[in-house]
């Protein structure tokens, strides 16, 4: 596919091949952006900002109204790309074009409902015949940086608040799946989104990052994607807005009074989901001592059952790592907790990209399989003797995007939610979960800001206070 820059579709000598992770087939290629790409990108954005500024509320809504309309016609189509360029299994792959369509829908509804505020200006001394409220106005230029995992559902949850809060919009996908955002963005100018108002450069980001993040016409940075990238774009973007939705390796406690059954079920669910590679998969299992043995025997036929290879087979449960280095990343992760004294229950081999579906258990917090961001399919089992130590190793992180306990002790269950540090916190269900319209971010170094395009149009929006200075009567 070109990259859309500049109103038009563009391409490049220097090309990028897009793989299928399963099997190494190029399925495609990218051109390779350079900076001067994004330059002229942005030169044309600061057109199309002063034209979205103007567009009518109404005319935003319709415009994502129309592209969610072709988003579900092409559900399947969108769907089996996901999966071709990520990895995810189909179910997965069409799951995820359903959400983003739904995502694109919500900021539609939420275009309509961009307000200020009346701010009560004679409450304050001296403030008689004073009238104040302020105002949103768009941001100008978003920038809207995503990772590989979710293609089009995290590049959705930019682009569409962006053009509901009246915003022009560049979009920079990662380089091992960029054509889904392409695909929207073909879609969206197929809606009637002005070509001036829209970009999508393709390229490495570490060639085009900080020419993106550095430029003073951007005032608005939205980025997902890894801590480490995450605090390089900070430093580079100065004094503009910034989103960060960071990594993590979020704990699911299950307490001695919990449904073991439907925590198993949970803990396979979300565990090995997208083969492990979602910023809030299960990934340190923190079990009560009392029913360790019952919970792994109720966790391992169930993970035993996960089939795994080509992610494009109906009966695929568990599909590739996107790249096959990621596999051998997450190998020698388990290998390292094993040879430390961790014990491994199921799983451990890996064939190309694909992992098998793995369970450790006797993790100790500080191997490298509990410690950092695993993203794979593996799930670390780590056992406590009471809620207090239970809060404490799930706090034991520099992360914080989302928790899970299993206990049907209310007390628990809410101190849980006062006390373990994350941005989401499930009862009764493991830490992966998401509606699509709720404030989702995390704390800690898993990142600052919400997404969810009523809080996005927040984080993508300025507020002006206007104060009326009215004759005195
Ligand atoms: P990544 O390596 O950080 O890349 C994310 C994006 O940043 C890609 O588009 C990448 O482009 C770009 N990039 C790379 N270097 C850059 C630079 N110097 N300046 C600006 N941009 C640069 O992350 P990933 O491996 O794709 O995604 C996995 C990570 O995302 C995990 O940590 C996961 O937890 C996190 N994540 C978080 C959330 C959340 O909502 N909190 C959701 C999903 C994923 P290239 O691809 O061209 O390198």
């Amino acid at each position: 596919m070109k990259m859309f820059i500049a109103g038009q579709w563009h391409d490049t000598d220097k090309k990028i091949n897009v793989t299928n992770p399963y099997n190494g087939e190029v399925i495609d290629t990218i051109p390779s952006g350079t900076p001067e790409h994004v330059d002229a990108a942005i030169a044309t954005l600061v057109e199309g900002a002063k034209k979205m500024r103007r567009m009518p509320a109404y005319d935003r809504s319709q415009i994502l109204r129309r592209a969610a309309g072709l988003m579900k016609a092409r559900q399947d189509e969108l769907g089996r790309l996901i999966s071709s360029e990520e990895g995810k299994i189909l179910a997965e792959g069409i799951g995820e074009a359903g959400r983003s369509c739904e995502v694109i829908e919500v900021s539609a509804e939420e275009a309509r409902r961009v307000t200020g505020e009346m701010i009560p200006l004679d409450a304050a001394p001296g403030a008689t015949d004073k009238l104040g409220f302020t105002l949103r106005v768009p941001c100008g230029i978003v920038a809207a940086i995503t990772p590989f995992n979710f293609p089009l559902n995290l590049v959705c949850h930019k682009v569409g608040p962006a053009i509901a809060g009246g915003n022009a919009v560049i979009i920079k996908p990662a380089s091992d799946t960029p054509l889904s955002a392409l695909k929207l963005t073909e879609i969206l100018l197929e809606a009637g989104m002005p070509p001036e108002a829209i970009a999508c450069i393709t390229g490495p980001g570490g060639q085009l990052g900080e020419a993106i993040c550095r430029d003073p016409r951007i005032r608005k940075i939205s980025f997902t994607g890894s801590y480490e990238i995450g605090e390089m774009i900070c430093r580079m973007a100065g004094v503009k807005r910034v989103t960060m939705e960071l990594g993590s390796n979020s704990p699911v406690i299950i307490m001695d009074d919990a449904d073991l059954d439907k925590a198993a079920e949970a803990v396979t669910a979300t565990g090995f989901a997208n083969a492990g590679q979602t910023c809030i998969s299960a990934q340190r299992i923190l079990t009560a001592k009392k029913v360790r043995g019952d919970f792994l025997d109720a966790l391992k036929p169930k993970v035993s059952a996960l089939s795994y290879g080509d992610q494009l087979n109906a009966t695929t449960r568990v599909g590739p790592l996107v790249r096959e280095n990621d596999a051998k990343r997450v190998e020698s992760w388990v290998n390292e907790a094993v040879g430390a004294g961790a014990k491994l229950i199921i799983g451990g081999t890996r064939h190309g990209a694909v992992y098998e579906p793995t369970i450790l258990d006797d993790v100790h917090p500080d191997m490298k399989v509990s410690r950092d961001e695993l993203f794979g399919p593996a799930v670390a089992v780590t056992s406590f003797s009471d809620i207090d130590e239970a809060i404490h190793l799930a706090n034991d992180s520099a992360y914080g995007l989302s928790a899970g306990i299993f206990t049907q002790d209310i007390d628990r269950a809410i101190r849980f939610a006062q006390e373990v540090d994350s941005g989401n916190l499930h009862i009764n269900w493991s830490s992966q979960w998401r509606a699509d319209l709720m404030p989702y971010g995390g704390l800690k170094h898993s990142g600052t800001g919400k997404e969810g395009p009523k809080y996005a149009i927040r984080e993508m929006t300025e507020e002006k206070m206007v104060v009326m200075h009215l004759k005195p009567r």
